[in-house]
């Protein structure tokens, strides 16, 4: 279930005007339940000629009413007054996309018939001043400092690549791999995808870039060097493989990349994991996100519908300690009258103590994007719960119409 929402502040809420907007609804093919039962109480209560649609609402001051747009037949709105000066509409609907082109065109329709610019009435558009609250307040408790990534890797998929990378043979210390063998870094993609993110990397100041020279016939390592111009100068001179023999300007040149100091020190911290679940919520549509891995209980928290969640990225097997002291951090935000998700997230399998916590545990970071897909359904489902009134109250009906009008009595002669 996806949703989206907006309030609108007007002083004039007035029946007429909610007829109004729900007439033009109603002649651009939106069907809605207010309408419809007032086109049904004739049915049940006298026919007034005088019974109009704001007729109908006048009293109704929390009425709700159900919308099923045209060309989402799957998505409703739900429009309902949530405060004397406050109309809110809220966008269901089982796809973001469904939801998202459903809010487009109600938006415009309700502009035309309010007559008024809705973007300067709008007092909260999906939880907006939540995520300011959340930046204001709920970091500074934390601990965390504000919106950002300090660790720079622009790759999506960086911090897997430098994991892979530490797996190869190490040259001088460090782990290399030749562009000829890049495709085992990243085995489900093509070659040439992971030489650009290694590009990438080498940019982002993680990789070293070595140019080598190697002997054609024994793969023998001739000569490094991390400046091209010195590499082609090597390769124009008369100088002879060792191993065949060969003019060197007849060898192979390759390029390695090595696994540099700082990209050794962004995987010795669990810096590679925070980021991962940073990407992974912004690619679920989560915006407010800060990540500052190295802290001494979470390494980040995002704000999504309301609710903020709170994650620990642990490389190794999670201890219950770091469960319960992220389960602490979750309670200081809820004394705040907010509620906060716990997520500990571990390469690794979680044993049942660290589970018992209460607390949401991923165990392998494959499981992360499923895990994190459930957190936001419930925040989402939870949030819905807080937007909406929990009872329907459709139009108003005078109790006193209920009878049918009394018929002239004729008397029959006896
Ligand atoms: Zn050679």
């Amino acid at each position: 279930m996806f949703l989206e929402y907006f309030d609108v502040k007007r002083t004039d809420w007035s029946p007429q005007t909610v007829a109004t907007m729900l007439s033009r609804l109603q002649q651009s093919g939106y069907q809605g339940l207010t309408i419809d039962v007032h086109g049904l109480l004739e049915r049940f209560v006298q026919p007034r000629a005088d019974r109009t649609l704001d007729a109908s609402l006048t009293g109704a001051e929390h009425f709700t009413e159900i919308l099923i747009p045209p060309a989402q037949p799957r998505t409703r709105i739900i429009l309902h007054r949530s405060a004397q000066d406050v109309a809110r509409v809220v966008v269901i609907g089982r796809s973001q996309h469904d939801v998202h082109t459903s809010m487009t065109a109600v938006k415009m329709h309700l502009e035309h018939a309010l007559g008024a610019k809705l973007k300067d009435a709008i007092t909260d558009e999906n939880g907006r001043a939540g995520i300011n609250r959340f930046r204001r307040d709920v970091l500074p408790v934390l601990g965390l400092l504000g919106e950002g990534r300090p660790s720079g890797l622009r790759h999506p998929d960086g911090a897997s690549l430098l994991k892979s990378l530490r797996q190869q043979p190490a040259i001088r210390g460090k782990p290399t791999v030749l562009t000829s063998r890049v495709g085992a870094l990243a085995p489900d993609r093509p070659a040439e995808q992971t030489r650009d993110a290694l590009e990438q990397l080498a940019a982002d100041g993680v990789v070293e870039r070595w140019n080598v020279v190697m002997c054609r016939e024994g793969g023998q390592w001739l000569a490094v060097s991390t400046n091209a111009d010195q590499v082609k100068a090597f390769m124009a001179s008369n100088v002879a493989c060792p191993h065949c023999g060969r003019r060197v300007s007849d060898e192979q040149t390759d390029t390695a990349y090595r696994l540099g100091e700082d990209g050794q020190s962004y995987l010795g911290d669990n810096r590679w994991m925070a980021d991962l679940v940073e990407t992974t919520l912004r690619k679920l549509g989560v915006e407010a996100v800060t990540v500052q891995p190295g802290g001494k209980t979470l390494d980040g928290a995002a704000c999504y519908h309301g609710a903020v969640l709170l994650f620990r990225a642990r490389e190794g097997v999670p201890s219950a300690a770091d469960a319960k002291a992220l389960r602490d951090d979750a309670r200081k935000v809820e004394s705040k009258d907010l509620r906060a998700h716990a997520i500990l997230v571990s390469d690794q399998p979680v044993p049942d103590e660290v589970k018992a916590t209460g607390i949401t545990v991923v165990g392998g970071v494959g499981a992360l994007e499923p895990a994190l897909a459930e957190v936001l359904n419930s925040a989402r489902l939870a949030n819905l719960q807080t937007l909406l009134p929990p009872v329907l109250h459709p139009v108003a009906v005078s109790l006193s119409d209920l009878l049918p009008a009394e018929q002239p009595q004729t008397v029959a002669a006896s």
